[in-house]
């Protein structure tokens, strides 16, 4: 359990907090610690299940099944490797000492996400018939994907252990923002013309994305 002080909050409120494993309570600036303790106190039980519910956290290490493109992975150490990380069917091959290995992993991830992104947001926007000012990949607690208004788009890394559905509804939704900041219908148009099965990744995104922060 972890307090948040929020200037925004109007209410005390409970959130899981999948990455780090925790529920946080949520204090708006007005509210006294009797106040907090008493909501707490109603709340344990439901407190209890969800940490109950967090599901492991599972590291890049040898053994480790990774959903890369939606297709189980699992990681195999091979020392005698040249190329340092190479994916061959089922298996995701990493060479080197075996204390660097998640480093590896985690930049091989990178990567990859990079590149199919990269690809899939440069095609819808020429659709569009704009071009993204700049593309970086991160890792948002929050957030899948965003665009500012100067056309930077930004994603996560960890879309690349979604289905691939999941990965082009993202890159389409934030490409849709080059042409409307807005999520009105017009901008719902325009991401169901770049990606018609758009709604499957957006329900698969609210029903599992949390698992996606459990990786590394
Ligand atoms: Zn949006």
């Amino acid at each position: 359990m972890r307090i948040r002080a929020s200037t925004r909050a109007r209410r005390l409120a409970l959130r899981v907090e999948p990455r780090a494993g925790v529920v946080d309570l949520v204090m708006p600036a007005g509210a006294s610690q009797t106040a907090a303790d008493r909501f707490l106190s109603a709340h344990a039980e439901w407190v209890a299940a969800r940490i109950g519910e967090l599901p492991p956290r599972i590291g890049f290490t040898p053994g480790a099944v990774l959903p890369i493109l939606g297709r189980d992975c699992t990681i195999r150490h091979v020392t005698s490797l040249a190329i340092e990380v190479v994916r061959e069917g089922d298996e995701l091959l990493v060479g080197g000492p075996l204390d660097e290995i998640g480093e590896k992993v985690a930049v091989w991830l990178r990567t990859l996400a990079r590149r199919v992104l990269t690809e899939r947001a440069e095609g819808f926007a020429r659709i569009l018939g704009r071009r993204p000012t700049r593309l970086t990949i991160r890792d948002p607690r929050s957030r899948w994907g965003s665009c500012s208004s100067a056309g930077r788009l930004s994603f996560s890394w960890r879309l690349v252990l979604a289905p691939p559905m999941v990965l082009d509804y993202v890159a389409a939704h934030e490409v849709a923002h080059l042409r409307k900041p807005d999520h009105g219908p017009r901008f719902w148009a325009l991401v169901e013309r770049l990606c018609p099965g758009y709604h499957d990744g957006r329900v698969w995104l609210r029903r599992h994305g949390a698992r996606l922060h459990r990786y590394g």
